[in-house]
């Protein structure tokens, strides 16, 4: 195999009460990348369609992840990278976990995975530690893994699979406006008080434990953020009315996706999330903000292979 195309789905993180800690893949929305080996050596960005981003290897997270990948694992050859953005970055929902984690998916798969795609995450939270100055691994674990992930500790990238229940449907409103991840951290205390800290890790567990027992009720009374939100919502445009249209509508909770603007709900079965979408457009059209709407079933594959050759 010399070429190979991949297909780097978008993903959401936080999911409300898992700040840094839990994410999930989405389906159909995401980026295409084509990965083929060279006799040049080294990693080489030839082509970013869809957005103005950095060919230098050293200023795209592709390239960061990708040589922290080959100086782990020396390679015969070098390896030219061509990304086709559909997911904006800056937007919420992975668009420099997609990138990250496809490049380090495609070089293994074409050096014959020395790696399985567990041991890929440390290497694509280099690229996320270059989009925002820190390494978390809450967006790349999902996209290399599929479905729900939960990070123990990314210090040790100790990462956990855990499952969706079937009928668990995602419904992303992403306004059109940049919110760095850099600067969406900025605005976070240092400190919480402890019962906040109590209520916080209750709810986490809780929503673990709706995933394994698939109990929506239980999903939906913990996708509650009593740490993250109360301060990060000021950032986003119109975010309690979204929120509060979603969940009137059917949804089970919402909360923004990763370090927003997006905004996720997460509903049971595929009708009511398309009803909550619908909600959510009526709601933000009034603030005059380009937006678009993904309803999305949890991607259990996760980042996979389109073509090679
Ligand atoms: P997101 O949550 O959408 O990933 P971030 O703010 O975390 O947004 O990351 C986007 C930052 O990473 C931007 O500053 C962007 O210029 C930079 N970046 C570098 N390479 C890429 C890439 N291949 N894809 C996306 N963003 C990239």
């Amino acid at each position: 195999m010399n070429e190979i195309k991949i297909f780097c789905p978008a993903s959401v993180a936080n999911v409300s009460c898992g700040f840094d800690v839990l994410g999930f893949c989405l389906d159909q929305v995401g980026d295409e990348m084509i990965i083929r080996k060279t006799d040049k050596k080294g990693i080489h960005i030839l082509k970013i369609e869809g957005q103005d981003l950095p060919l230098e290897t050293h200023k795209n997270v592709a390239g960061v992840a990708a040589l922290a990948l080959l100086e782990e694992h020396e390679a015969p050859c070098g390896f030219e990278i061509e990304i086709y953005k559909k997911i904006k970055a800056g937007s919420g929902i992975g668009s420099s976990a997609a990138s990250s984690a496809g490049a380090v998916f495609g070089i293994n798969e074409l050096l014959g995975r020395p790696f399985t795609n567990k041991e890929l995450i440390k290497f694509a939270m280099k690229g996320e530690e270059l989009a925002s100055g820190s390494a978390h691994a809450d967006n790349v674990s999902p996209v290399l893994l599929g479905g729900f992930t939960l990070v123990r500790s990314a210090k040790q990238a100790d990462v956990i699979a855990l499952p969706s229940p079937s009928e668990l449907y995602a419904t992303v409103l992403h306004p059109k406006i940049e919110l760095k991840t850099s600067d969406a951290r900025a605005v976070l205390k240092k400190n919480i008080l402890l019962e906040k800290a109590i209520e916080q890790w209750g709810n986490l567990a809780a929503l673990v434990s709706g995933l394994y027992s698939e109990d929506y009720e239980l999903i939906g009374r913990s996708l509650v953020d009593v740490v993250i939100e109360p301060h990060r919502s000021a950032l986003i445009p119109g975010f309690k009315n979204l929120k509060e249209a979603a969940i009137q509508n059917g949804a089970l909770g919402s909360g923004i996706s990763g370090s927003g603007p997006s905004i996720f709900a997460l509903s049971k079965g595929e009708n009511t999330a398309q009803i909550v979408g619908k909600s959510m457009s009526k709601e933000f059209k009034s603030l005059d903000i380009d937006f678009e709407i993904h309803i999305s079933k949890i991607n259990p594959k996760g980042i996979h292979i389109i073509s090679s050759k």
